[in-house]
């Protein structure tokens, strides 16, 4: 090996102009990410919209069945007389918002469970 050889630079040169076409690239793709990044954002925002209108929903369907368990004149001290709910389950309802009557009849308790209420044809409204 030559003298000449040991004192050349181990430094590669790269043009400007390839530098350049690389951030070029990289701005493009950044763009790319940003533009999917903001449909992703916007479709979460959708989805978050459709779920609060949804939630919404319930809670008018709630304060009615809140009202409608205190005010119809089938519900006596918290319960309903007006269902029998022999076997609770079957209707997906808990056990714990049933209790026995002294008839032996099984009451939903209106008081606790007012979603019980909601959509029930049977309601009507206690006279004074
Ligand atoms: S609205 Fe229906 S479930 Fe509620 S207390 Fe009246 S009869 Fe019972």
């Amino acid at each position: 090996m030559s003298v000449e050889d040991n004192l050349k630079p181990s430094i590669m040169l790269i043009s400007p102009t390839d530098i350049e076409l690389d951030i070029k690239k990289l701005e493009e793709q950044l763009k790319l990410h940003q533009d999917q990044e903001s449909d992703n954002v916007q479709k979460i925002k959708e989805d978050m919209q459709r779920l609060w209108d949804f939630v919404s929903w319930l809670r008018v369907a709630q304060v009615q069945g809140v009202w409608k368990s205190k005010t119809c004149r089938h519900s006596i001290n918290g319960r309903c007389n007006a269902w029998n709910v022999s076997e609770p389950e079957r209707i997906g309802l808990s056990s714990e918002y049933v209790e026995a009557g002294s008839d032996n009849i099984k009451h939903v308790v209106v008081e606790r469970y007012p979603h019980f209420c909601i959509t029930c044809p049977l309601y009507e409204a206690k006279r004074s």
